[in-house]
C-alpha cells in the first residue's frame, strides 16, 4: 500500500501539495481507496473520502516496527547529484542521520548558505525514499561541518572511518562489526573523491573513529557509502 508522511489533525490527513498530486494524478486513487500515513513515527490506515476536494480520514492506527537502527553516515561533500544519490540510498539502507562534512580534497565547496538552499530538496529526496522503503522516520540531514567540528551528539557508539589507505590491510570492516552489540549506535565516515588527507584521519581518530578497509578495490565515494551501509545492514539484520 502506498505510504505518505503527512500531518494528522483530528483524524484528518493533511498531505503536502506534491503528495496530493501523487494521490490524484500518479496513483489515480478513487473514493474508498486506502493509503498508509506516517505521522509522529506512528502508522495509520487511512481512507479517501473524496477526491475533489481531497479528503482523507484516519481509520485506525496500525502496529508497526521501526526499521531504522541508530546508524549515522558522515559523508564528505561530493558533487550535487552524488549527494542526492547518497541521501536516497542511505535512506533506503536505514541511515538515521546523514551528516555532510567538508574536507580538504573535496572538489565541491558548499558553504552553509548553499547547503541551506539545497536542504529542502535533500529533505524531499529523503522523504520520498522513506515512504518507498516503508520507514517510520525521515533521516536527519545536517551540515555542512568542518571535519574537526562534527556535532558531538552524533559522535557516539562505534565510529569508523573508511580509509582507502587501509585497503587490503587487516582492519576489516567485517571483523569490527562482529564486535558491535545489537542496537549500539554505528557511525561511518566516507571521504571525498580525492580521499582523506592523513591529518584528517588523525583528527577523526582523535574523535574516536577507527580506520576500516572496505576491501581491496578503491570505490568511488558514492559506491563506498552504499557499500558500507549495506554491510552494516547485513550485519545488523542477521
Ligand atoms: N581518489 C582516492 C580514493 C577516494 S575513494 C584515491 O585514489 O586514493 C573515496 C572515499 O571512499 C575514501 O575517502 C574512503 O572513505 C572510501 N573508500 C573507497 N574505497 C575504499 C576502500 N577500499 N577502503 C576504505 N575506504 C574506501
Amino acid at each position: 500500500m502506498q505510504r505518505y508522511f503527512a500531518q494528522v489533525n483530528q483524524n484528518k490527513v493533511l498531505l503536502t501539495e506534491d503528495d496530493v498530486n501523487h494521490v490524484i494524478h500518479v496513483m489515480r486513487n478513487k473514493v474508498g481507496d486506502e493509503i498508509e500515513v506516517v505521522f509522529n513515527n506512528k502508522l495509520f490506515l487511512c481512507e479517501i473520502n473524496s477526491i475533489k476536494p481531497l479528503d482523507i480520514v484516519v481509520i485506525k492506527e496500525l502496529s508497526s516496527n521501526n526499521n531504522t537502527k541508530d546508524i549515522t553516515l558522515f559523508y564528505a561533500l561530493a558533487k550535487g547529484e552524488k549527494i542526492s544519490f547518497v541521501i536516497q540510498k542511505a535512506t533506503e539502507l536505514g541511515a538515521k542521520n546523514i551528516i555532510l562534512f567538508a574536507s580538504k580534497r573535496c572538489v565541491v565547496k558548499l558553504d552553509n548558505d548553499d547547503f541551506n538552499k539545497k536542504l529542502p530538496r535533500y529533505i524531499k529526496i529523503a522523504k520520498e525514499a522513506s515512504e518507498q522503503s516503508l520507514r517510520l522516520d525521515i533521516p536527519n540531514i545536517v551540515g555542512v561541518y568542518p571535519i574537526n567540528k562534527l556535532p558531538k551528539e552524533y559522535l557516539t557508539g562505534n565510529l569508523y572511518v573508511a580509509y582507502e589507505k587501509e585497503a587490503g590491510s587487516t582492519s576489516s570492516f567485517y571483523d569490527e562489526l562482529l564486535n558491535v552489540k545489537k542496537d549500539e549506535p554505528i557511525g561511518i565516515a566516507i571521504g571525498p573523491e580525492g580521499g582523506f588527507e592523513p591529518s584528517e584521519i588523525e583528527t577523526l581518530n582523535a574523535l574516536g573513529f577507527k580506520n576500516v578497509s572496505l576491501g581491496s578495490r578503491i570505490l568511488r565515494t558514492e559506491t563506498a557509502a552504499v557499500y558500507a551501509l549495506s554491510v552494516i545492514g547485513f550485519m545488523l539484520e542477521r
